[in-house]
């Protein structure tokens, strides 16, 4: 009797540690997939080989409503990301926002990123890890002018570089 339920014991450990060491599992929108894509790219011409196949990212509601995005999991293997449902978030946002986002997303699950408030002196924020913007190499949505303020995608070369580098030296136009 003692005997059996020795091996019982035995057999839900095995289980619960077969649990544990699941295969991660990869799920992402096609509407995202591009930019996840186009990360491990980014990543590569830096010299940095990323191998994402653990990765779920879903669309829901946030725990606040000016959150567009999470990455739960920074310590995990499975990796998952939520974005937003919030219309400006995504379905209203431009492409370069939403590769933004992702790219912001992806930087806190994959490369160990923080958040950084740290600004140039013009009061714009140096990094795409900042915590509240994630627009900072895009256009604007309903341009009412042709000012410079409304076009910032060549700012998307540094933003990407400090992404993978945090000591990227300051760029020209933040002179
Ligand atoms: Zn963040």
């Amino acid at each position: 009797m003692i005997k059996r339920c020795l091996i019982l014991l035995c057999l839900i450990g095995c289980l619960g540690s077969c649990k544990k060491e699941a295969t991660p599992e990869y799920r992402v929108p096609a509407e995202v997939e591009p930019y996840v894509q186009a990360f491990v790219r980014e990543a590569k011409l830096r010299g940095i080989d990323l191998m994402i196949d653990n990765l779920i990212v879903e669309f829901a509601q946030p725990d606040a409503n000016y959150i567009c995005g999470m990455c739960n999991g920074v310590k995990a293997r499975q990796k998952h990301i939520i974005l937003g449902i919030q219309e400006y978030c995504w379905k209203e946002a431009t492409p370069q926002t939403r590769e933004g986002l992702v790219f912001h997303e992806l930087a806190h699950c994959y490369l160990a990123r923080l958040h950084t408030s740290k600004k140039f002196a013009d009061g714009t924020y140096a990094s795409l890890m900042n915590p509240d913007n994630t627009e900072v190499y895009s256009v604007c949505l309903y341009p009412i002018d042709n000012g410079n303020d409304c076009d910032k995608r060549s700012r998307r070369p540094y933003y990407i570089d400090e992404l993978f580098d945090e000591t990227t030296p300051p760029p020209a136009w933040a002179k």
